[in-house]
C-alpha cells in the first residue's frame, strides 16, 4: 500500500479525503474527536514534509442539499464548527472555505503556502457527492497536487471525493494517509494473515447485519462466539423459548444454516448459555438470570450472563487473534453492560498475553471506550461499516481507486 512516506510534498498542495464525521452537541461542539486525532499524523506528516494540506470530509447526512452549499437548515453540518478542533490536534492554522467548490475556495487552496491548512465544507452539501459524480470529482481535483485518501470510515462507498476523483490523479501523485494504511495492515493481519487460535466476537441487535461476516468468517476463524440481541434467532432456531427477546423470525432458517455451516467447517460457534433477563426494556426494569433456552413469557433477555461470560472469557484468553464486532447486550444500560464490559476485559488480557486484538464497528469501539480499554487492545478501527464490507468482500472502492 502507497502511503505519504514514499512522495515528495515539497511545495506540493494534498488534497487529503479525511473521514471528520464526527459528534456535534447541541452547542456545535465536537463530543468524540477521535477521528480527527487518528487523522492529524497524516496531516502533520505533509506539513513536515514542505507541502500544504487541503481537506475535505463529509458531516452527517445533510437533507437539503438543494441550494449546492450551505443553507440555514444545513447549519448543523456545518465543518466550520470543527476548525478549532482541527487546529488544536495539528498544531496548525487551519482555514475555511465555505463552498466546497466555489470561488472562494479555489482561490484559498490556490494560495496555500507550505505548513498552512484548508478545510472546505461539508461535501455532502452537494449531492453529486453521494452519486460519484464525475464531473463534481473532476472539480475537487482541482484543490491538489496529489490526492491522498485517508477517510477509511467511508472507503466503502464509491463517492465522488472517495473513489471517483482518484482518476484525475497520476499514478505517482495518489496515496494513502496513515489511517488507511493502518487500517488496511490490521484487518490484513486478522483476516489473511492471523495466528490461531482466531476468535472472533459477533454481537449487536439484528443478525440480518452480520450474516456476510459470519459466513465469511467461518472460512477464517477457529471460534465464533455470538452475543447481543441477535443470539435469539439463533437460540429461537435451535428450538429455545425466548419470550419477547430480539428475534428475527424470518431469519430463524438462515440461523439453522449457519449453525449447520459452522459445523460442517469444523469452526466452534458459540451460543450464549445463560442471559440477564429483564421484564421491560429499562434500565430499573425487574431483572433475573435465566438459562436462554427457557426465558419465560413476557420477559427479554438483554445481556449475556455469568456461564456465558465465563466460557467467552476462557476462549478469548486462550486466542491469538481476535476480531470483535458488536456488543453483548444492551450495555449502554449499565444493568445490562457487564457481558460487554467482560469480554472487553478478557480481551485487554488477551492482548497482554500476546494476542493480536481488533475491535471494529461502532458500538464495539464506544464500549471499548466507555471502559477506558482502547490503549489495551492492538487496534481499534474507525470505521465500522467500511471494516465489516472490507471482511465481506475483501476490499474496498476507495482503495481499488488509488491502488488502480
Ligand atoms: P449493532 O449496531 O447491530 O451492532 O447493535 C448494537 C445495539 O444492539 C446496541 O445499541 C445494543 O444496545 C443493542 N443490543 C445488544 N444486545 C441487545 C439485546 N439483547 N436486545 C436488544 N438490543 C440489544
Amino acid at each position: 500500500m502507497k502511503t505519504i512516506d514514499s512522495l515528495n510534498f515539497q511545495n506540493k498542495r494534498a488534497l487529503i479525503r479525511v473521514d471528520f464525521n464526527v459528534p456535534l452537541n447541541d452547542a456545535f461542539e465536537v463530543t468524540d474527536d477521535t477521528r480527527i486525532r487518528a487523522a492529524a499524523p497524516t496531516i502533520k506528516q505533509i506539513l513536515e514534509k514542505g507541502g500544504s494540506v487541503i481537506l475535505m470530509s463529509h458531516l452527517g447526512r445533510p437533507k437539503d442539499t438543494s441550494a449546492g452549499s450551505a443553507t440555514l437548515a444545513n447549519e448543523k453540518y456545518s465543518l466550520k464548527h470543527i476548525v478549532s478542533t482541527v487546529s488544536k490536534l495539528t498544531g496548525a492554522e487551519v482555514m475555511f472555505a465555505d463552498d466546497c467548490i466555489g470561488t472562494d475556495a479555489f482561490a484559498k487552496s490556490a494560495a496555500l503556502k507550505p505548513g498552512q491548512v484548508l478545510l472546505l465544507e461539508n461535501l455532502r452539501f452537494y449531492k453529486e457527492e453521494e452519486k460519484g459524480d464525475v464531473a463534481f470529482a473532476e472539480k475537487l481535483s482541482k484543490h491538489g497536487d496529489i490526492y491522498v485518501n485517508d477517510a477509511f470510515g467511508t472507503a466503502h462507498r464509491a463517492h465522488a471525493s472517495t473513489a471517483v476523483i482518484a482518476q484525475f490523479f497520476a499514478a505517482d501523485a495518489k496515496c494513502f494517509g496513515y489511517v488507511m494504511a493502518g487500517e488496511v495492515a490490521s484487518i490484513d493481519k486478522v483476516i489473511n494473515g492471523a495466528e490461531a487460535p482466531f476468535t472472533a466476537i459477533v454481537g449487536g441487535a439484528k443478525v440480518s447485519d452480520k450474516i456476510l461476516i459470519i459466513e465469511q468468517l467461518m472460512g477464517k476463524a477457529n471460534n465464533i462466539l455470538i452475543g447481543g440481541g441477535m443470539a435469539f434467532t439463533f437460540v429461537k432456531a435451535m428450538g429455545g423459548t425466548i419470550g419477547k427477546s430480539l428475534c428475527e423470525d424470518d431469519k430463524l432458517e438462515l440461523a439453522k444454516e449457519l449453525l449447520e455451516k459452522a459445523k460442517a467447517k469444523g469452526v466452534s460457534l458459540y451460543i450464549p448459555t445463560d442471559a440477564v433477563i429483564a421484564d421491560n426494556f429499562a434500565n430499573d426494569a425487574n431483572i433475573k438470570e435465566s438459562d436462554i433456552n427457557s426465558i419465560p413469557d413476557g420477559w427479554m433477555g438483554l445481556d449475556i450472563s455469568n456461564g456465558t461470560i465465563k466460557t467467552y472469557s476462557e476462549v478469548i484468553k486462550n486466542s491469538k487473534t481476535i476480531l470483535w464486532n458488536g456488543p453483548m447486550g444492551v450495555f449502554e444500560m449499565s444493568s445490562f453492560e457487564n457481558g460487554t464490559k467482560q469480554v472487553a476485559l478478557a480481551i485487554a488480557e488477551a492482548t497482554k498475553l500476546g494476542a493480536f486484538s481488533l475491535i471494529g464497528g461502532g458500538d464495539s469501539v464506544a464500549a471499548i471506550n466507555k471502559y477506558n480499554l482502547a490503549s489495551q487492545v492492538s487496534y481499534v478501527s474507525t470505521g465500522g461499516g467500511a471494516l465489516l464490507e472490507y471482511i465481506e468482500q475483501g476490499s474496498l472502492p476507495g482503495v481499488r481507486a488509488v491502488e488502480a
